[in-house]
């Protein structure tokens, strides 16, 4: 059962500040994230401040500059059909394609994908485990099949749940963020605490701080993207394993490429490792062979989760050779 809690719904971003700035106030966009946390208690409110009726937050659009804009409201379904980026910025529409069911994409926003709460069943159950404040994270020698092979450092070991985080890091995306104070850029690579920085948040937004909208850059000549996720099931389901992909091309010859793991780490996961098996080079089957072995060298699994490793090696070569014959 849902606890008690005031409800406000300001049509102005102030207003929704001053309203988020009274302390035990919490952010609501379409709730289908929110929602189920204050169902089961994971953390108490005093206020939801719905920011649905905040008009400047919704839409996207194009800058002179190539620029995009992702009003912060814009549901989960409009990324995925959206026309400019289904052409330009093809890895994102697929990774939106990937969130949840229908129903929740026609709810839930960009916005409150990128801020969603963990997954983790420990942390979502009765379990008062180091991200709600107790002494120690239950995955450790608990069920962690679904758990991080890297960034848990010996804290919190749950995955970042965001399909459309990877790629827009990938992408290099940065959150307009909007507080009492004013505004200010965060790029998605920074948008993101390690457990072993800070344990008890998983972004860099303050209680009264609103994400606004997204931008992402124009991309280099000769640049594509993808997501693959792998899950368990078919139906609804997160990540077991996924990969944002933001490759530019000269003829067949990788010139830069940013890549990014999900199902892997408390954050999105950037590796280095791949990135720098690939730079310069022609994707031939040595070369992603040696990318998916260099992914996963330093990763470091717990009890039931070693499978993930041969499986993002699998993923790896399987989406670099897609790219490499699409070249
Ligand atoms: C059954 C189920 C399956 C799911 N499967 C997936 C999946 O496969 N992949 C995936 O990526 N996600 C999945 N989700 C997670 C999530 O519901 C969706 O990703 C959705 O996009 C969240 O958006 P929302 O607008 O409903 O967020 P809300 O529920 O309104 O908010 C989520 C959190 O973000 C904060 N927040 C929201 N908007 C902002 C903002 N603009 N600024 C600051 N803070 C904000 C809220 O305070 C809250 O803590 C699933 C959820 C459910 C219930």
């Amino acid at each position: 059962m849902l606890p008690n809690f005031d409800y406000v719904r300001p049509k102005s971003l102030r207003a929704a500040i001053t309203h988020l700035s009274d302390g035990g106030a919490v952010v609501h966009a379409g709730g289908t994230d929110l929602l189920g946390c204050l169902r089961e208690h994971v953390f108490a409110v005093k206020k939801v401040v719905s920011i649905s009726a905040i008009r400047e937050m919704q839409g996207i659009s194009e800058g002179t500059d190539g620029t995009l804009r992702i009003g912060a409201l814009t549901t989960i379904r409009t990324v995925a059909e959206h026309p400019v980026i289904r052409s330009r910025f093809s890895g994102l529409a697929q990774a939106a394609a990937e969130v949840a069911s229908p129903q929740l994409r026609n709810q839930g926003t960009l916005g409150g994908n990128l801020c969603q709460k963990p997954r983790c069943w420990y942390y979502r159950g009765d379990f008062n485990c180091l991200r709600k404040g107790g002494g120690i994270c239950f995955a450790v020698d608990g069920e962690n099949q679904f758990h991080a092979i890297f960034g848990g450092g010996g804290t919190c070991f749950m995955v970042h749940p965001s399909d459309t985080a990877p790629v827009l890091m990938a992408l290099k995306a940065t959150a307009r963020v909007a507080g009492p104070d004013g505004i200010r850029d965060v790029p998605l690579e920074t948008f993101y605490v390690l457990p072993e920085v800070d344990v008890r948040r998983e972004t860099v937004l303050e209680p009264h701080e609103v994400v606004t909208e997204i931008r992402i850059p124009p991309p280099a000549a000769g640049t594509r993207s993808s997501y693959r996720k792998v899950r368990a099931r078919r139906s609804w389901d997160f990540a077991l394993a996924g990969l944002a992909l933001v490759l530019s091309f000269d003829g067949r010859r990788v010139v830069d490429g940013r890549v990014v793991l999900s199902g892997a780490a408390p954050v999105p996961w950037r590796s280095s490792e791949v990135e720098q098996a690939i730079r310069g080079k022609e994707l031939n089957a040595e070369i992603i062979a040696a990318a998916a072995r260099a992914a996963v060298a330093g990763a470091e699994p717990l009890e039931k989760n070693g499978y993930k490793i041969p499986l993002f090696q699998g993923v790896i070569e399987e989406e670099l050779t897609r790219m490499s014959v699409s070249a």
